[in-house]
């Protein structure tokens, strides 16, 4: 078993740090801090997502018919550690490069490639994904924004929530119900729709997650053309079940974890707690914890790699980085104290992004349910 980084992949990974350290603004902490909704960080990602565009980083795994590199997926997956592990700068562009780009290439109609694809490699278009409504969040099958065919348009109604990055995007991708006799996973579609369309109406809720992080989006008679479906009508549930089989590790969480955890290590001993062993003990088990989710995600790309099906190890590396994410951002109050009080602060901010980790991208529940029924055999509930 080989588990060291080609030359190759160790090159580029040193030559991204180096484009990261000319790239990123001097108050780039405070902008990351306020997080990924936030105005001055979603304006900075179009034009960072740009720069990397221009150097052939951004998509360089994507076919070349698509304007990528065909390059491997381990090679993605440095750059999702490296952007990551300072803040994410791509923003919500992650999303489009990692699944919703995948997508249209699997679904789309060639109109639909040559409107999307381009703007995506290129950098300068922000999307977001509208699938939570308030009765339909772990159990998705149960959404009911309705899509009804009127001649060649859909007319939507309905709403979504915990949006994030709808404020700024230029495009939502949509789950809705276009058979309305339907129920469950049966007789849903996915729409691409303009967020400029009218009769679409942004809500923002306010929220201790961070800046401008979660909104509710309403649909009353919004119609779109039918040409704006991707996949067959009515079998969207195996389109968005296709096009997210990977992204549950999209995120490569556990990186922003392991430097995190190495700044909390330092302001330790500077404060001379490592004399006590329960901390020294915390630190050892949480960067245990975001080994394995590292190791685990690892697996989880070989899988890709070689053209496997995903299984359970998906759900096995989201909830160890789910554990090492919480545990993390627990020991940051702990060790930093009071001035963790401060908002924005560096132990405010990563307690924060702590408390999303076992809810979005589905509730850590709901993973550990899959892990019981597919990985233990497990009856399911
Ligand atoms: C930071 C963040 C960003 C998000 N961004 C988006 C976005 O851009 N677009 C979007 O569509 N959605 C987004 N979401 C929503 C997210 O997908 C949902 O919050 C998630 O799917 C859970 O749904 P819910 O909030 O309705 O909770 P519920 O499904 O109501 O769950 C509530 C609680 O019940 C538990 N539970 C539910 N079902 C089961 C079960 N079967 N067994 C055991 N326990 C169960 C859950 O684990 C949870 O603790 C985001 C959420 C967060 C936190």
């Amino acid at each position: 078993m080989e588990f060291d980084w080609t030359e190759d992949d160790a090159r580029h990974r040193e030559a991204l740090r180096d484009f990261l350290a000319e790239e990123l603004p001097a108050d780039w902490e405070t902008i990351s801090q306020h997080g990924p909704g936030g105005d001055a960080q979603a304006a900075f990602s179009r034009h960072f997502c740009g720069r990397m565009a221009a150097r052939g980083w951004l998509t360089q795994h994507w076919p070349e018919e698509y304007g990528g590199q065909a390059a491997s997926p381990w090679r993605h997956a440095v750059v999702g550690e490296e952007m990551w592990a300072i803040g994410e700068p791509r923003g919500a562009q992650y999303m489009n490069v990692n699944w919703i780009g995948p997508a249209l290439m699997t679904y789309g109609t060639e109109a639909q490639k040559a409107e999307h694809l381009p703007r995506i490699s290129a950098g300068d278009v922000l999307w977001c994904q509208g699938f939570s409504e308030p009765e339909a969040g772990s159990d998705l099958a149960a959404l009911r924004t309705q899509a009804l065919r009127v001649e060649d348009e859909y007319v939507i109604n309905g709403s979504k929530i915990w949006t994030s990055y709808c404020n700024h995007a230029d495009f939502i991708i949509l789950l809705v119900r276009t058979d309305p006799d339907s129920r469950r996973q049966r007789g849903i579609s996915v729409l691409l729709v303009p967020m400029a369309t009218p009769g679409i109406e942004i809500r923002e809720i306010p929220s201790v997650v961070g800046e401008r992080y979660f909104h509710e989006v309403f649909f009353t008679d919004v119609r779109v053309p039918v040409s704006t479906r991707l996949g067959p009508e009515n079998e969207g549930w195996q389109v968005v079940g296709h096009a997210l089989q990977f992204e549950r590790v999209g995120a490569a969480r556990y990186a922003r974890a392991a430097v995190t955890l190495d700044r909390l290590a330092a302001i330790a001993q500077e404060r001379g707690l490592l004399e006590d062993p329960i901390v020294v003990d915390r630190l050892g088990e949480a960067r245990a914890l975001c080994e394995a989710a590292r190791v685990l995600t690892y697996k989880v790309i070989d899988l890709r790699a070689k053209g496997s099906p995903p299984t359970a190890d998906t759900q096995l590396a989201r909830v160890l980085g789910t554990r090492a994410d919480n545990a993390i951002g627990v020991l940051a109050l702990e060790i930093v104290g009071p001035e963790a009080l401060e908002y924005g602060s560096f132990a405010d901010s990563n307690f924060r992004l702590a408390m999303t980790a076992g809810v979005a991208v589905g509730a850590t529940e709901v993973q550990l349910n899959l892990i019981a029924s597919r990985f233990l055999g497990l009856p399911r509930e």
